[in-house]
């Protein structure tokens, strides 16, 4: 099976991408869950500082899930994330497990970080 227009390779396996609906100008969805987020304060756990070591990337995301484990929004979180197409760790689900679930995130790879914990700051802005 070969890759077309709305899928890619990743690891060996071909991906399907799910296009978002529309071109969003602004975050898709409710954001009534992150009242109740047990990551407030944790975002060190949540998103990739500059070149992570991959090791490193596996014992932050191992943490963070157990957090999320423990949230009363994780399933609501998940979606929200999927829907914007957001940057680190959401609803129990990394950016690669996300987008193994065809929901890549679309920003591009310099300034991620920055990116991240700005969209972040701003969700949790919009919900307060
Ligand atoms: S599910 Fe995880 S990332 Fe989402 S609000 Fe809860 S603790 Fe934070």
């Amino acid at each position: 099976m070969g890759c077309g227009p709305g899928s890619r390779e990743a690891g060996g396996q071909v991906l399907e991408i799910i296009e978002p609906a529309e071109t969003p100008t602004g975050p898709i969805g409710s954001t009534d869950w992150m009242e109740e987020a047990s990551c407030a304060g944790h975002s060190d756990l949540f998103f990739a500082p500059f070149a992570e070591r991959p090791e490193a990337r596996v014992r932050r995301e191992a943490a963070a899930r157990i957090i999320c484990q423990g949230c009363a929004g994780v399933a609501a979180c998940q979606e929200y994330a999927r829907s914007n197409r957001e940057l680190g760790f959401w609803g129990g689900e990394s950016e690669s497990e996300r987008a193994e679930a065809g929901f890549p995130p679309t920003t591009p790879i310099i300034g991620r970080k920055r990116v991240a914990e700005q969209r972040a700051r701003d969700a949790m802005a919009s919900a307060s």
